[in-house]
């Protein structure tokens, strides 16, 4: 029998608490799917249902633009002509957000780093489901499955593995152009630190043009809130606790449009001897970040800038992580390994901290 740990819903990372009071014209509408490989939950205000529509939209982008693994997605053409020569024209809003992750990658010293990809493919991270421990799981029917339900210690790649896949990574050899670019040979790219935020960016376009009262969509681990409630009051985004996860560290009261992104060490990971291996990797050794963080929630305006944001912040530590955010003008929340919180100046505004 399957062994799932029993953390499916708190892979949302939130819990998104939405009163409802006299609504007027306006209706509420909700959807729960799985799209772009995560939980996507909508809370949708005004005079139509749009949650199809939105869902549309985020399986396009995942699949024209997005994805790796899809043949023909602007992210795979990228891949497939790593080491042509050939620069490859990449559609105008994803060009703008690989020039903005690039710029992150600078600012955070290679902290954040989407040519991470061979090193993520190694430990085989998208296969840890969220809140799923894949040493608990039953054999697949691949071989390697096999090897590694006998043996977990089989999920973690060795040192020469790493360091053969770390030659093939560096943002700095990537070539951008004004509109494409050019990866060297061996070499691909990952926007799984970001694609949530991009897709809220996205939804928030979408919710703009056909005039949407107010909206709170969770993408996996980013949410957006967007507009305001019927009874105008201001939107709450609860904060898990990455040390129990079944309780909340506190609530961000946001009100009008936002984007908060949380990264932590418990949405996916294995744990191999008592140690835990999560998704966030120091690209300077392969190895998942060790920086004394277990999680790190950004807030702002922009989807993508919160989303790469907290993943590039987990990697730094609260120091440096601190600086970073505060040089996007995003406001953060760290937790540390003995659960201590520290926030930015804004965030004190903005969380308040369960009793
Ligand atoms: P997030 O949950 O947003 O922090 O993103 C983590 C995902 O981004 C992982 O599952 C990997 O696919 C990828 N990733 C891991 N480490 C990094 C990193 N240092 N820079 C960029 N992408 C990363
Ligand atoms: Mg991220």
């Amino acid at each position: 029998m399957k062994r799932f740990y029993r953390k499916i819903c708190v892979s949302l990372l939130v819990v998104i608490s939405v009163a409802v009071t006299g609504c007027g014209k306006q209706t509420r509408y909700t959807a729960v799917d799985t799209v772009m490989g995560t939980i996507v939950t909508q809370t949708i205000y005004g005079a139509e249902d749009v949650t199809g529509r939105i869902k549309a939209l985020l399986a396009d982008l995942e699949t024209k633009e997005l994805s790796w693994r899809v043949v023909g997605s602007a992210v795979a053409n990228i891949n497939a002509a790593a080491g042509s020569g050939e620069i490859t024209a990449v559609p105008e809003k994803l060009n703008q957000d690989l020039n903005t992750l690039l710029g992150i990658s600078e600012k955070s010293g290679g902290a954040f780093d989407i040519t991470i990809a061979p090193v993520v493919r190694l430990w085989n991270i998208d296969s840890w489901a969220a809140g799923v421990n894949p040493a608990e799981m039953e054999s697949e029917t691949t071989e390697k499955s096999a090897e590694e339900s006998q043996n977990p210690s089989a999920l973690i790649p060795t040192p020469d593995e790493i360091s053969k896949a770390l030659i093939s990574t560096g943002y700095e050899q990537i070539e951008k152009t004004e509109d494409g670019i050019l990866l060297p040979a061996g070499m691909s790219i990952d926007l799984g630190a970001a694609g949530k935020g991009i897709a809220c960016d996205r939804i928030v376009e979408f919710l703009a043009k056909n005039k949407v009262d107010g909206a709170v969509v969770a993408v996996g681990g980013s949410v957006l809130v967007y507009g305001e409630k019927p009874d105008h009051t201001p939107w709450q985004v609860a904060i898990v606790d990455p040390l129990d996860t079944a309780k909340k560290l506190g609530v961000l009261s946001l009100a009008g449009q936002w984007c908060v992104s949380t990264s932590g060490d418990y949405e996916r990971f294995v744990e191999v001897d008592g140690v835990r291996y999560h998704h966030i990797l120091n690209p300077a050794t392969g190895y998942p970040a060790e920086s004394g963080v277990r999680s790190v929630t950004i807030v702002c305006k922009s989807g993508i800038l919160s989303d790469a944001l907290s993943t590039a912040c987990f990697v730094l530590g609260i120091e440096d992580g601190m600086k970073l955010a505060e040089s996007y003008g995003a406001e953060a929340l760290f937790v540390d390994d003995a659960g201590n919180v520290f926030l930015t100046d804004g965030m004190k505004q903005i969380f308040v901290r369960k009793k």
